[in-house]
This record gives C-alpha cells, structure tokens and sequence, in this order.
C-alpha cells in the first residue's frame, strides 16, 4: 500500500534520514520505534509531504505520492503530527470540522469520531485547548481520521500523556487499525508501540537497521537493551 524507497533527507550538513526503504501493507500497523533524534520525524514529515525528501521515491498503492501536502492528503494519507498541533482556541467541533475540509459529508465524519471517542462528544463545544494532554491526542487522532484516509501517520501520540491514558491511545489505534486503517506509528514508546504492532523498523541515526515483527523484535535482546529498559516483555 505504502512503499518508501531509499528516502533521503538531510538539514543542511544533518542527514536526518538516510537511505530508508520499508513497506506497509493493506491492513497493516507498522511501528517505527527509534531514539530521540533517530529522524522519525522527519520520515514521517517526507511521507506527508510537510519537508521534500532530496532523493527517493514514496508510493502510494503503486503511484508517486503527489508533492504538495493537500494533494497527499486526497490521495489518502494523513498525518497526526508530533505536539498534535491542534487549533486551541476552536472548539473540538471546529476542529473535527476543519479536519475534514476535503470531504463532502463533514457530518457523517464527526458522528463517527464521537462514536470513537465519546469524550469528545461530552466536550465538543469546549474550546481545545482546554482539554487535558490525552483529550488533545484523541482530538488530533480524530481530526486526522476526518479526511478518511487509507494510511495515518501517527507520530509520538503517547509524547507528553500520563502512562494510564497512553495505554487508552494505544486500544484506539489499534482499533482504527482493525477497522481497516494502514497506520504507521511513530514512536520512542518503543513497548508500547510493538506491543502493538504487526511488524516494526528500528530507526538509527537515519537508517533502520532492525525490522521483524513487533513480537520479535520485542524479544530482541539487543531491542531490549537499547530501548526497552533491559527489561524484557511479557
Ligand atoms: P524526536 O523524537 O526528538 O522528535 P526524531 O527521531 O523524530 O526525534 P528528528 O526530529 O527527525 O528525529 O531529527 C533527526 C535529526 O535531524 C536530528 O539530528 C535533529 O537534531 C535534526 N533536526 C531535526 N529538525 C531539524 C531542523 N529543523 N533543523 C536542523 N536539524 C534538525
């Protein structure tokens, strides 16, 4: 569905991703898990079109993705970005609506966010910026699913969230996932995210240098060492 081939993107001097090549397929939750600088967002920047990769190629179900950010995102790929980048003074309704700018029936989108996220619902007319750190995720996860896309891009969507909540974030994702969403997880939660996860890429200084699927790549001992605490899972 998503093929990423030989992407390359650099700051200046700064190759922030070098070279990285993955596929997510039709169904599938792929987790890209990787250390604070690894270059996870910057992939995922490329992917939406937000930074423009020098050199590579990302296919959308066999075509070019499109170059500019909105024809990405008909195409059917959005992105929750890391931080969320919500709008804090609109209500949550506002935001689902803006969320939703390509599609026709807005309406039918935001009925089926507050079927995902009741709480929502009960806040709707509350401005965002207002909600606590969890509420602001499931927004910005919400709002990314009003475009209805076939492939979301999550980046760090348990960044800043108390652990309680995080595991709440993750059931949604997963859910979106089993209804039918190709997601690409982004994220330094490394147990979380292969927790799950159907496969995962260890992002190093660029480049993956790991792939399996997230069960094996959680009994990794290296993966253990590296990013799981030196704890192993259940
Ligand atoms: P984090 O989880 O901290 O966001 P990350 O894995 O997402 O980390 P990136 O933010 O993609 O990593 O950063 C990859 C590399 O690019 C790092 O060396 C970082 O310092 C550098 N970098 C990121 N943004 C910029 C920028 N705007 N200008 C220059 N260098 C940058």
């Amino acid at each position: 569905m998503l093929k990423v081939e030989n992407l390359c993107f650099a700051y200046g001097k700064i190759r922030a991703v070098n070279g990285v090549s993955f596929e997510l397929k039709k169904g599938e939750l792929l987790a890209i898990i990787g250390a604070n600088g690894a270059g996870k967002s910057s992939l995922m920047k490329c992917i939406a079109g937000v930074l423009k990769a020098q050199s590579g190629d990302i296919y959308l179900n066999n075509k070019k993705i499109p170059s500019s950010t909105h024809k990405i995102v008909r195409s059917g790929i959005a992105l929750v970005p890391e931080g969320r980048w919500i709008f804090p003074n609109l209500t949550v309704e506002e935001n689902l609506f803006m969320g939703g700018y390509i599609v026709k029936d807005r309406k039918a989108g935001i009925n089926r966010s507050y079927r995902m996220f009741p709480r929502l619902e009960e806040r709707k007319t509350q401005r965002a910026g207002t909600l606590s750190g969890g509420e602001q995720q499931m927004l910005a996860i919400a709002r990314g699913l009003m475009s209805n896309p076939q492939v979301l891009l999550l980046d760090e969507p348990s960044l800043g969230i108390a652990p309680l909540i995080v595991n709440d974030i993750m059931s949604i994702i997963k859910e979106i996932n089993e209804e039918g969403v190709s997601v690409l997880l982004v994220e330094q939660n490394a147990r979380k995210a292969l927790g799950i996860a159907h496969y995962a890429c260890v992002l190093e200084r660029g480049s993956i240098v790991k792939t399996g699927t997230g069960r094996e790549l959680a009994q990794d001992e290296s993966i253990i060492a590296a990013y799981l605490g030196g704890v192993k899972g259940k």
